[in-house]
């Protein structure tokens, strides 16, 4: 059978518009792939981090950890630490690991809350190795040790790697603006992109990589955008980079203020930081003074006000324009999963790719695999926000009263009432859900009866020696700051 050349346009060139290119490069073969970009009006400049998947992505990429990680000045991550979230002086680390040992008829946590029932046990965290490490400051890259891991990344130095990786392999990039997206007049698909300079780029298939713009499958293709905000009610954000004061931290800081939060993002040459927050509850001024206040060490850059609205595509691939980024859905940063649902929907695409023609079987399924991720993952966020004990402040308080998505609230009344988490197949952040549900102060109120199999004295002995383990574990490792020094020079 022919396979015929499929011409493919992406326009974008942020971090979104380059994952694809460097993806459809090295992956697909009768593949003619052209990106467009321009300079003048540059990217959004954030998304520093990342969550352990993207390993995944750069090992079938064949991309270097140690060399990507010298090009974007990057640090390695365990975790986020949610400070003033539970309540104002709590704290809770959400770890990328497993905490403790599973039955085959629950997990761990069903142990643990009997355990704390009697007394034996207070930090959830104390049983993951990753919660550990991060608190004593410590990382080593020892897969067989389990060690799960993402990075903290300088997001424009991660999109010039990428571009650098796609030039060698070919890729044609075109420095330009696009000043409008034709469409076929019989069926409405669009045929080229016209640029500033009167060059048009024809196509089969267009990726729409524009940001926030949306400029083929929003304002062209006028797909649906549907609003989230309220549920998610923050709308913008302040970002600045500041100098390092100590050495980086393995884990992201999440500090949350009486509206919104802040970001601190630890690299290898300075501190990514950020707030963000509720135009309805704080206005950009206060904003920019909260954040001032919190952050160490000198500002290198002035702040940057960018302003979004929470909410997705209803289609997100749409005739023949496939929107991968943040012109397909905006999720506020919390757990840092934009760069993840990047890299979902771009090996989405290759494994659905339409070298033949587009299939409308392959577009329906596409649209709605990435719906699903999207809303679990939106789910996991708006969590945050309403099991909390806080109510300090009118942002705080609104979210008592908001009415919860049907799966969220099914799934906050299992939790409390058995202690159970059931994720669907293949949902991101199995035990995720456990550790910032607890953090945040959600206690089941039972535990399966499989726990009472063990007498008080074994239960207090198999707790002891998980902790134990843990903790000789994550004190074997070496420094953040030492491994990355050894790594990124050796490797
Ligand atoms: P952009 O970076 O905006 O790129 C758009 C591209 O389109 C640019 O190259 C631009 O030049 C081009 N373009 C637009 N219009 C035209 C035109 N007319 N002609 C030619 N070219 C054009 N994600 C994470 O995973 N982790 C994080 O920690 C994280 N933090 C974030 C913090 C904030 C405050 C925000 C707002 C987002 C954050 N994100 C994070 C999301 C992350 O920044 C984005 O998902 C990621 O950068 C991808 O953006 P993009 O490529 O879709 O858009």
């Amino acid at each position: 059978m022919k396979i015929n050349t499929t011409k493919v346009v992406i326009a974008g060139g942020g971090t979104a518009g380059w994952m694809t290119a460097v993806a459809m490069c090295k992956l697909i073969k009768n593949i003619d792939v052209t990106l467009v970009e321009s300079e003048e009006i540059g990217t959004i400049g954030v998304g520093e981090a990342t969550i352990p998947t993207l390993q995944f992505f750069h090992e079938i990429l064949d991309i270097n950890e140690a060399d990507f990680l010298r090009e974007t000045q990057g640090t390695f991550k365990l975790g986020i630490k949610f400070e003033n979230w539970k309540q104002i002086e709590h704290s809770y680390i959400h770890a990328f690991g497993k905490t403790g040992k599973d039955c085959w008829a629950c997990d761990f946590q069903h142990f643990w809350v009997k355990a704390q029932k009697l007394g034996l046990t207070n930090e959830f965290g104390d049983f993951c190795v990753e919660q550990v490490a991060a608190s004593l400051g410590k990382f080593a890259r020892v897969k067989n040790n389990g060690i799960n891991y993402a990075y903290h990344i300088d997001a424009s130095k991660y999109t010039l790697y990428l571009r650098k990786i796609c030039e060698q392999r070919g890729l044609k990039r075109i420095e330009g603006k696009i000043q409008s997206v034709e469409l076929n007049k019989d069926n409405g698909k669009v045929r080229a992109l016209k640029l500033s300079s009167g060059k048009e780029l024809p196509g089969d298939l267009f990726i729409d990589c524009t940001g926030q713009r949306g400029l083929l499958i929003g304002q062209a293709l006028k797909t649906e955008y549907k609003d989230w905000s309220n549920w998610l009610p923050n709308d913008r954000a302040i970002a600045l980079q500041s100098t390092s004061v100590e050495p980086p931290k393995p884990y992201t800081r999440s500090i949350a203020h009486s509206c919104g939060w802040q970001w601190r993002i630890p690299l290898q040459n300075r501190v990514g930081n950020g707030i963000v927050y509720s135009s309805k509850y704080m206005s950009d001024n206060d904003a920019e003074k909260l954040l001032f206040k919190h952050i160490d060490g000198q500002p290198l850059t002035s702040p940057k006000l960018i302003e979004f609205k929470t909410g997705s595509r209803r289609l997100h691939w749409n005739k023949n324009c496939v929107a991968i980024g943040l012109s397909s859905a905006f999720l506020e940063p919390l757990e840092s999963t934009s760069i993840h649902l990047i890299q979902r929907s771009i090996i989405r695409l290759l494994k659905l790719f339409p070298s033949n023609g587009i299939l409308q079987s392959h577009v329906d399924e596409f649209n709605q695999q990435t719906a699903v991720d999207i809303e679990a993952i939106r789910d996991f966020i708006i969590m945050h926000y309403v099991v909390t004990e806080r109510d300090d402040s009118a942002y705080w308080r609104y979210f008592k009263g908001i009415k919860l998505p049907k799966n969220l609230h099914h799934r906050l009344r299992l939790f409390e009432e058995s202690g159970h988490i059931c994720l669907k197949n293949g949902e991101l952040f199995e035990d995720s859900w456990m550790q910032v549900l607890i953090g945040q102060g959600l206690i089941p109120k039972y535990y399966h009866p499989i726990v009472d199999n063990m007498s008080d004295a074994e239960l207090k002995q198999f707790i002891n020696m998980m902790k134990d383990r843990e903790l000789k574990r994550a004190n074997s490792l070496p420094s953040h700051q030492s491994f990355i020094d050894e790594y990124c020079k050796t490797a």
